[in-house]
């Protein structure tokens, strides 16, 4: 099996050199980064199956970082913070943090939450690989979706609300939160619930012999059949 890839994201040296000796004791690739800029960079480059995020960084607002990777991966992200309140708002806001370990922290604790989140995320394929439900498979690296050989075009749009439910894993997913997952920030007054609807509606009559796999959840959401 190939070691798992885990990218550190902090700018105090001694936690970088605690973390990556004892992360590389377990078996994990690790590599480093100083600065939000040089993080993106890298987490983009590498493709990590894990990052480990300090909240204050220079040249980057962490919160940000953890969106904006959080669009563009299903990498798990743990987040250190020294503030307590500071973690409750990242996880619980859903800004894509999986789980948070507060400084000072403990090596032990700090491996264990590691373990169980590349446990978690070891049922999906590994980074960059498509993701499969039915005859449908979701490149998120490529943009591409096909069902059966048929390659299928979806806007933007569509494309992240597949991607989005897909991720669930068969979770419902309520309208309101794929909203915010979807559009975020492009959110406008004319963006509501019903677009979710229409946007599902296109998916489904792109998605043809599939179509049944988005299931409408009464007055919560949708949710994806994934096997
Ligand atoms: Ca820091």
């Amino acid at each position: 099996m190939r070691s798992r890839k885990i990218l550190v994201i902090e700018d105090e040296a001694p936690i970088v050199r605690l973390l990556k000796y004892n992360l590389e004791r377990e078996g994990y690739e690790v590599r480093a980064a100083r600065d939000g800029e040089d993080g993106l960079k890298r987490f983009r480059s590498l493709r990590p199956d894990l990052v480990i995020l300090d909240l204050m960084l220079p040249k980057a607002d962490g919160l940000d970082l953890c969106r904006i990777m959080r669009s563009e991966s299903r990498a798990a992200l743990l987040i250190l913070t020294a503030r307590k309140e500071e973690a409750d708002r990242v996880v619980g806001l859903e800004l894509g943090a999986d789980d948070y370990v507060t400084k000072p922290f403990s090596v032990r604790e700090l491996l264990a939450r590691v373990k169980a989140l590349i446990r978690r995320s070891g049922g999906l394929p590994p980074a960059g690989q498509p993701m499969r439900f039915g005859s449908v498979a979701l490149d998120p690296e490529r943009h591409e979706v096909t069902v059966g050989k048929r390659p299928v075009h979806l806007s933007s749009k569509e494309f992240a609300l597949l991607k989005t439910l897909a991720e669930a894993g068969g979770r419902v997913m309520e309208r309101e939160k794929i909203l915010e997952t979807v559009w975020g920030y492009e959110r406008s007054s004319e963006i509501d619930t019903r677009t979710v609807d229409q946007h599902v509606a296109r998916l489904r009559a792109k998605l043809g012999p599939e179509s049944a796999r988005i299931v409408t959840v009464k007055s919560i959401g949708y949710k994806l059949k994934t096997n």
